[in-house]
């Protein structure tokens, strides 16, 4: 008797992980995600940052991290359904969901494994003319491969983490002029004081109080960026890419509508089982709440575990705890 696939909504490091947990239970997943790719916050948020938690790694960035768990869910072989939101989740008479995607497309469910994490976040996008003509070619919102701008010229805009952040690493590679609308900045001390040097050292070219103003180039490629100062005064800069920093808009899953007792805008579950107030639902990850609940990767990936193993449990087929070492996964 086979089992029919739990969806798993958000293909962040939970979600991923989730993948694996429910594989090694002869579980298949669907994994739906409302961005183009895996790994949620590590590789929209911080790609490039070394995370020092995660077990058995003394370091690793969020970028490999994803990289990592990619590899361990793909034995199991999930269906990754990206760039679609979940509408709504309907439960049958079986037990099971019917989970309606925003394209009309319906996936039949035995469970679903909420993992949406801190939410939907897209990132803020200045207001420009024909923006979209040069997003993902000459303009991008993250870096998941510094390489690319080697010997290139970079505009960076914004005055927080990000921009500081990007603008000292690429500085190395890279021709980079750094704008910001105002004088001051937001990123850390230490990062403001290296800018300083890298200014002082001629690396980093600082334009301040500038804004973006238009675009010009064709077919994706950049030729040029206008900028305006506090003055209105335009100014034209030639560079290859735009790297606008300037944060992201976050939206929360409609967990009310789908009738799921919340708390603060998260999940209630029941950390034992990672089952919610509807039975057949559940949640792991920094989308769920439970007192004394860290919001941590290496928790999240306990309970997807949790909830991988009880939805087993409660699935009419046997269900026999097994260690990974007895069980084995295929290809290894
Ligand atoms: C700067 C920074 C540094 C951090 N450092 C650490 C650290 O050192 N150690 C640590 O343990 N944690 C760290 N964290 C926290 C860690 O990133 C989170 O705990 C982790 O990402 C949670 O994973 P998740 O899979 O639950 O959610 P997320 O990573 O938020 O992923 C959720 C996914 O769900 C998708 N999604 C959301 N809503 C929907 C929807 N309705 N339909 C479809 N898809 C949806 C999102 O697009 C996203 O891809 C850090 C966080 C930040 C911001």
């Amino acid at each position: 008797m086979t089992i029919d696939p739990v969806v798993v909504i958000g293909a962040g490091p939970v979600g991923l992980f989730s993948v694996f947990a429910c594989g090694m239970l002869g579980i298949p997943c669907y994994v739906i995600d409302t961005l183009k790719e895996a790994g949620g916050q590590c590789m929209a948020l911080y790609p490039e940052k070394p995370i020092f938690d995660i077990p058995a790694y003394p370091a690793i960035t969020g970028k490999n991290l994803i990289e990592q768990l990619k590899e361990q869910a793909a034995p199991f072989k999930p269906r990754y359904f990206f760039q679609k939101e979940v509408q709504k989740l309907l439960p049958q008479k079986d037990g099971g969901f019917l989970v309606q995607l925003s394209d009309q497309e319906s996936l039949q469910a035995s469970a679903v494994l909420i993992c949406t994490g801190g939410g939907q976040f897209t990132p803020k996008r200045p207001p420009l003319k024909e923006i979209e003509d040069f997003e993902g070619s000459s303009i991008f919102y993250h870096i998941t491969d510094p390489a690319l701008f080697r010997n290139k010229r970079v505009l960076i805009a914004g005055g927080g983490d990000s921009a500081l952040d990007w603008a000292l690493e690429l500085s190395t590679s890279a021709e980079v002029t750094l704008i910001h609308r105002r004088h001051q900045f937001k990123g850390q001390d230490h990062s403001q004081e290296k800018l300083q040097d890298a200014i002082a050292e001629g690396r980093i070219r600082l334009m301040v109080p500038f804004q973006l103003a238009g675009l010009k180039g064709q077919q994706g490629q950049l030729r040029a960026v206008l900028l305006v100062d506090d003055q209105e005064a335009v100014v034209e800069i030639e560079t290859d890419y735009l790297l606008p920093f300037f944060g992201l808009d976050i939206q929360k899953s409609p967990f009310q509508d789908w009738g799921l007792d919340v708390e603060k805008g998260t999940l209630k579950i029941d950390p034992a089982t990672g089952q919610t107030n509807i039975p057949g639902i559940y949640g792991a990850g920094d989308c769920v709440t439970y007192p004394h609940k860290l919001k941590l990767i290496l928790t999240g990936f306990a309970e997807a575990c949790q909830a991988a193993h009880f939805i087993k449990k409660t699935s009419g087929q046997p269900y026999k705890f097994q260690h990974s070492t007895s069980k084995g996964v295929l290809g290894f």
